[in-house]
């Protein structure tokens, strides 16, 4: 609006100027005329001055004063306030009656224009033609302008306006849309899609949102899982205890025997217990630790050493050969604790899953930008079907087997997690009856 405004005052100044300056010069040449022809009239009488202007046919709206050289009026066309005989004291005439011509305008009741000549007579000024004409005509044409160009402005104006807030709410409605949906997320409703349309910046926001929604929902799906799960397989033990208790405790008589007996039981369902909720903890940690691995500079053959060192009681207690082959020095970036509890957890589960008399190799190498760290047995192995879920959080192949050896089905899914953390992978090859081999894939990062 403003800035048409402006433009509409640039316009009308710009048109004042030149109409008026067109009217000057008009007024001009025919001062001049008149200032020409004039040195034949001006030593007649006041009819012959009249007959002069008369003659020259010049207009009734334009008043011509003509003074002599003291610019006292010789003859004057205005009814109203005839000037004869007065001195005409105006700027024009003093500035013509130095020889120049002059040309002004001013607004004195209305615009008026007016132009002065001196009268020159054999090289002398004898007097001043001054001209005076209103420029009514002018301001009338330029009013009628202005209000036109008022007008378009207000059109364009609302045009704009109407414009552009269709244009905004083409643009923001489908941002009202994300904020609804985000809203009606924020109240707890997960499973929310918006509608994407086109391909601009709002769509791929549209997008982004969607596949965030989707695995806000798998998370939730497996947090879901989980928990009932875990609640699971905590009530097995537990409702095993509470039977074994209320056996005791029914007892009329009880003979120790069978309450030594019974009270181991519930030992070893406490044990269990406390071995799940260990896991669960360390699966929880694995969980936050995301930005928070503890890297530190590692050999992992020393590592390795350890992790057999522990297991090695329970290898001869089931009589299996437990190997360590290579004795290089590879020194890795990682967090200690959680590589070691992934190893040790991988070779564990050869150690139970493996017959009396079997052999269980520990070995590492480098491979590109990796090291890989293998762990071979030759016992029960896998079927194929199974190998996709063994990574599965609580999954065991054979329940009742798990149970007897105290498998909580947590191992295998906190070492996976525990490798992926560090960017690398936990891959199996197995045969069902002729035994497993887990490849342990770390990035080999330099110090
Ligand atoms: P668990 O505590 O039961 O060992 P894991 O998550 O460590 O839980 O393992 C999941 C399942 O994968 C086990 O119950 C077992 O059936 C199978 N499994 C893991 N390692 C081996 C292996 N070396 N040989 C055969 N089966 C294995």
């Amino acid at each position: 609006m403003l800035t048409l405004f402006l433009i509409s005052i640039y316009i009308q100044d710009s048109l004042r100027e030149y109409f008026f300056n067109q009217k000057g010069v008009e007024l001009l040449t025919r001062a001049n005329i008149i200032a020409n022809i004039m040195p034949r009239y001006i030593q007649y009488s006041d009819e012959g001055i009249q007959e002069a202007v008369k003659q020259l046919e010049i207009d009734k709206s334009i008043r011509v004063i003509i003074t002599d050289k003291e610019a006292k009026v010789l003859f004057d066309t205005a009814e109203n306030n005839n000037l004869k005989d007065k001195v005409f004291l105006k700027e024009e005439v003093m500035k013509a009656l130095q020889g120049n011509d002059v040309q002004n305008h001013f607004e004195e009741a209305g615009w008026v224009v007016n132009a002065a000549v001196p009268i020159i007579k054999e090289k002398e000024t004898t007097g001043v033609i001054y001209l005076s004409a209103s420029a009514q005509d002018i301001e009338n044409f330029l009013n009628d302008i202005k209000k036109k160009l008022y007008g378009i402005a207000l059109i364009v104006s609302v045009l704009i306006g109407l414009l552009s807030s269709f244009l905004a709410g083409v643009i923001t409605a489908p941002v009202e849309e994300l904020i609804a949906v985000i809203k009606h997320m924020a109240d707890g409703n997960l499973n929310q899609k918006v509608e994407v349309k086109g391909n601009d910046e709002i769509a791929q926001l549209g997008i982004a949102f969607n596949k965030m929604s989707e695995r806000l929902n798998q998370v939730e799906e497996k947090r879901r899982q989980f928990v009932s799960d875990a609640s699971h397989e905590l009530r097995t033990p537990l409702s095993s205890i509470k039977v074994l208790t209320e056996s005791i405790l029914q007892m009329q008589h009880p003979d120790m025997e069978v309450v030594q007996e019974f009270l181991s039981d519930i030992y070893n369902e406490v044990n269990r217990l406390s071995r799940i909720i260990d896991k669960l903890l360390m699966l929880t940690k694995t969980d936050v630790a995301i930005n928070g691995l503890d890297l530190k500079d590692v050999n992992m053959r020393e590592l390795l050493q350890r992790v057999v060192k522990s297991l090695r009681p329970l290898a001869d207690h089931q009589r299996i050969k437990l190997k360590l082959k290579g004795s290089e020095d590879i020194f890795v970036l990682i967090d200690e604790d959680k590589i070691w509890e992934a190893i040790f957890n991988i070779v564990d589960n050869s150690i139970k899953y493996t017959s009396h008399e079997g052999t269980v190799v520990v070995s590492m190498h480098k491979s590109g930008f990796n090291v890989e760290i293998i762990v071979q047995d030759n016992g029960i192995g896998i079927a194929e079907t199974e190998i996709q879920k063994i990574f599965d959080r609580f999954y065991r192949v054979d329940k009742a087997r798990a149970r007897e050896t105290g498998g909580t089905g947590l191992g295998l899914s906190i070492a996976l997690d525990a490798v992926r953390l560090h960017g690398g992978d936990i891959q199996v090859e197995s045969e069902e009856g002729k035994g497993s081999r887990f490849r342990i894939i770390i990035p080999h990062r330099e110090t």
